[in-house]
């Protein structure tokens, strides 16, 4: 284990050996400049390119540029394993290195690099906590070499967006820049745009955003009709019917089927003769109410908060504000919960996660945990995972697995674990699998009467979650936690000091004087001293008549960037930053002394509560200890009663627990076990990575779909002249027509009849004159038809205009604009309703050896090519009538 450690530590740095030494030669180099000349680096490397170097021939330069600006910004000096991880991101793969290894700072990298083309580089970040956090830590190194750093965040207006989109780097959350993107793509006015070019991104906790978050597509929906009597009467019902009587449950496949019994019982029930019939079927309903009841479960998978059901991620413990379920099911919840029943999903736009970060020509991620994943990643996204060793040699214990028989007796073991490690001081975090067994823990303790930190996928307590992890490491301190709630914060063994006087100084600023005269919880604790530097500066403040000026919500930014500047701090400034030095200098003393006990003690030790889904998230959570060479354990406990176990294991486990024959209070130590339990692992994993393989493949074919689609749709918006577009429209409307009716005749001329009909048609949508000479069309060959019709086309058209701009001068230009749009908008959204469609019956058909996908392809794409046609006959049509259609003055542009 460990040679094999060595062997590829020694085998990525020797591949990038020279390079490092390079960047480490000229930033050495670079220490005794003067501060004019480091900053002028950036034009001179910008210069490189213009004169035709490539960003690989200015890598080492640029690298070095940033590591100097950091030593002297932050005071740090950059590993040379954080370096290599910089390399790697900007080579477009994904760089795998440990928690608390400084990958915020690797990402500065390649970002400064990549920003010296002016295209834009995106950082993306699983929170808008991170996004914010992240960006305003390395401001000043950015800021210092003058490259601007924009943070997009929810909410912000479109011109808020749009500059900081249109910074050399943004900072932004993977939801937010994927959202923005649909919303970009139904704008029907080109200053609505607020994303620029999808160039090169850096994703931070990548796993997460590209496996985890990516079983669900990024949905914009609208309002359409909902059947709230259906959905509580479903309900009802389906708390009359029984288990395997009337259905049955297939935990695994996450379904549920009506036995033969069951669907008699409904039609009673209901007063019908058939749940399937087509004008008012009703199985839907019925089998949605039934998943709702059984296999979905409050405070697991969903919470309610202000009468709404919102979905809770499996993986994560998060909570997705915004998110539905589809297809009926989120409406049956909330049927069950009694809330308010929401309109149902129609929707307006839809993008999965894997074909939206296709979109950049670059695109790199990292995170303590992908190898796991590799192949995925290579597959889907074609980019490769590069491990990066450790700056110290990892010492973290991982112990054995301990199995219980019943899951009441694991978690009896969990908490006397907890109590042995609260009693001689180690800190415990304890991952959980969801808010309800967090709880169930907590509440355990309760009684053990020791204190505990709660981090869950609640609202109230997300804010607080990065603050809690933050000081995870202190000793004594006991953590529960829902899988990864505080990701992207590092635990620090003795405490955070930073963190801890920056908080200080913000909850202070919140609340002032107030909470200091009555001398209340806030500050009674804290040291003697630092309640005197607060008094202090609170003193110093209103002297400088700073809370008249301060407006709530900024405090925590503000602080961070009082903290930060360098130059031409202001009064303000300096009492924070003074302030905060002094804070910082007790708390570091402070936390010093509780680091030597607790590394003394054996490091922070993280409990598993049951195996995830994946191994790689079992790996995230071991993985908050030993972080930088501390030291630390992880032990995982389980039950044959886990979900794991119970869906996945089979039976074979439960043998050899019976055979072994052992009490259930005695674990045992899982070596022998350890098999089944990673092929129980390893099945769940497969199982879901078929999920997003599936929903990638057919997302696929609508994918492309979607890029002609946006394709046109911007063609259009910036078009100034649209006249050659509705032209062209129109000669593809008379194509069509021609090649219906000449299809199935062997005579290229006209006939009677033939004339006949085809005028009638290109009357009706192209308004074309009456008076249209029979004869003279009867006897041209079908080409000459198609000119004569195109240029009368035209003719008719230059009518039209001349009549509408007397109207309203550059009217038929607005009209011609938005009846594009609005059909090419409209159309599209029935057909994204139609695909849904084909999606779901595709399953359900039987194509004897026809693939389904396959099947999905062909239909799809002549679904594609019937929305077109109708576009274009749509548009002709109503630009030729538009006088009866609408009013022009009501046209909102
Ligand atoms: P990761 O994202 O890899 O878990 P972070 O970027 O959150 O790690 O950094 C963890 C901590 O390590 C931060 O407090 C940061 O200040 C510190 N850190 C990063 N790089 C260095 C360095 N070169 N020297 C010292 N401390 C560093
Ligand atoms: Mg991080």
């Amino acid at each position: 284990m460990f040679n094999l450690l060595l062997n590829r530590r020694s085998n990525i740095t020797s591949q990038y050996k020279q390079t490092l030494q390079k960047i480490n030669q000229i930033s050495n180099d670079m220490q005794s400049w003067p501060d004019i000349q480091l900053q002028q680096q950036t034009h001179k490397l910008k210069k490189y390119l213009k004169d035709g170097k490539s960003l690989n021939n200015i890598l080492p330069e640029a690298f070095a540029t940033v590591k100097e600006t950091c030593r002297r910004i932050k005071g740090l000096t950059m590993f040379n394993v954080q370096i290599l991880g910089g390399i790697i991101l900007h080579e477009g793969n994904i760089t795998e290195m440990k928690t608390g290894e400084g990958k915020t700072l690797v990402a500065t990298l390649p970002a400064y690099l990549n920003a010296l083309k002016n295209q834009g580089v995106h950082i993306i970040t699983v929170n808008d906590y991170l996004a914010k956090r992240d960006s305003e830590w390395v401001y000043p190194i950015y800021n210092f070499l003058n490259i601007s750093v924009g943070l997009v965040e929810q909410n912000m207006s479109t011109e808020l967006k749009k500059f900081n989109y249109q910074q050399d780097i943004t900072y932004i959350t993977n939801s937010e820049v994927g959202f923005d993107y649909l919303r970009d793509n139904m704008a029907i006015n080109q200053n609505q745009i607020v994303q620029k070019d999808f160039n090169f991104c850096i994703i931070d906790e990548v796993d997460s955003i590209l496996i985890d978050e990516a079983r669900t597509p990024l949905i914009i929906s609208g309002p359409s009709y909902v059947a709230t009597d259906k959905y509580k009467k479903s309900y009802l019902l389906s708390t009359k019917l029984k288990e395997t009587k009337d259905y049955n449950i297939d935990e695994k496949a996450k379904n549920i089927t009506l036995t033969d019994e069951g669907i008699i019982f409904c039609e009673k029930f209901l007063e019908i003769d058939n749940i399937y019939q087509i004008q008012d079927p009703w199985a839907q309903y019925i089998l949605n109410a039934l998943k709702a009841q059984n296999l979905f479960i409050k405070d697991r998978h969903y919470i309610v908060k202000d009468n709404e059901v919102i979905i809770v991620d499996e993986f994560t413990g998060r909570i997705m504000q915004g998110r539905r379920w589809s297809d009926g099911l989120h409406q049956a919840i909330e049927a069950k919960e009694n809330v308010q029943i929401q309109n149902e999903n129609h929707t307006l736009a839809s993008i999965t996660y894997q074909h939206f970060f296709l979109l950049y020509s670059k695109l790199s991620g990292m995170t303590g945990t992908a190898s796991t994943e590799a192949q995925e990643f290579e597959k889907i996204y074609n980019i490769n995972v590069k491990e990066v060793p450790t700056n110290k040699i990892c010492i973290r214990q991982d112990l054995p697995d301990l199995v219980y028989k019943r899951e009441y007796d694991k978690w009896i073991a969990i908490a006397n674990e907890c109590y042995d490690m609260y009693q001689i001081g180690r800190p415990v975090l304890v991952g959980t699998t969801n808010v309800e067994k967090s709880e169930l823990l907590a509440k355990l303790l309760n009684e053990y009467d020791i204190p505990y930190n709660l981090l869950n996928a609640k609202p109230e307590n997300v804010k607080k979650e990065a603050e809690i992890i933050a000081q995870a490491g202190q000793s004594n301190t006991i953590t529960i936690s829902t899988n990864m709630a505080g990701r992207g914060t590092d635990i620090i063994l003795g405490g955070n000091p930073k963190e801890m006087s920056k908080l200080i100084i913000v909850k202070t600023i919140q609340k002032p004087n107030k909470d200091f005269k009555n001398n209340n919880d806030t500050y009674k604790d804290l040291h003697i001293e630092i309640q005197s530097l607060i008094k202090n500066m609170i003193s110093e403040l209103n002297q400088n008549q700073f809370f008249e000026k301060l407006k709530d919500q900024t405090i925590s930014s503000y602080v961070e960037k009082a903290l930060n500047v360098r130059e031409e701090s202001n009064n303000i400034d300096i009492i924070l930053q003074n302030t905060y030095k002094n804070i910082l200098n007790i708390y570091t003393n402070i936390f010093e002394e509780d680091k030597n006990k607790v590394i003394k003690l054996g490091g922070l030790h993280v409990i598993g509560t049951e195996r995830h889904e994946s191994r790689r998230i079992d790996n995230q959570l071991r993985g908050r200890a030993g972080r930088q060479g501390d030291p630390g354990s992880s032990r995982f406990f389980l039950s044959l009663e886990d979900n794991l176990l119970r869906i996945f294991g089979g039976d074979k486990i439960i043998n050899i627990m019976e055979s072994l024959n052992i009490d259930d209070q005695t674990p045992i130590e899982s070596k022998i076990l350890s098999n089944s339990l990673n092929n129980a692992q390893k099945k769940v994993e497969l199982h879901y990575y078929d999920i997003r393989k599936q929903l990638f493949d057919y997302d696929e074919v609508l994918n492309s779909q979607r890029q002609a689609i946006y394709a046109e749709r911007k063609r259009i918006l910036k078009s100034q002249y649209i006249r050659d577009c509705i032209i062209e429209y129109g000669e593809s409307t008379i194509d069509e027509i021609l090649s219906f009716y000449f299809n199935n005749t062997k005579d290229r001329s006209a006939n009677h009849i033939l004339i006949n009909d085809i005028k009638q048609k290109i009357n009706t949508i192209l308004n074309l004159p009456p008076e249209i000479d029979n004869k003279c069309i009867r006897n041209m060959e079908i080409e000459e038809i198609r000119l004569f019709l195109y240029e009368q086309f035209r003719i008719t058209y230059d009518m039209r205009e001349a009549y509408l701009d007397q109207l309203r001068p550059g009217l038929v230009r607005q009209l011609e604009k938005y009846y594009l749009l609005q059909q090419i908008d409209k159309a599209w959204q029935e057909h994204l309703e139609k695909m849904a469609y084909l999606r779901e019956s595709i399953g359900w058909r039987s194509y004897g050896q026809q693939d389904p996908l396959t099947e999905y392809k062909n239909e799809a794409f002549s679904l594609f090519i019937n929305m077109i046609t109708y576009i274009r006959e749509t548009v002709s049509y109503l630009i030729m009538r538009s006088r009866l259609v609408m009013d022009p003055q009501n046209i909102k542009m």
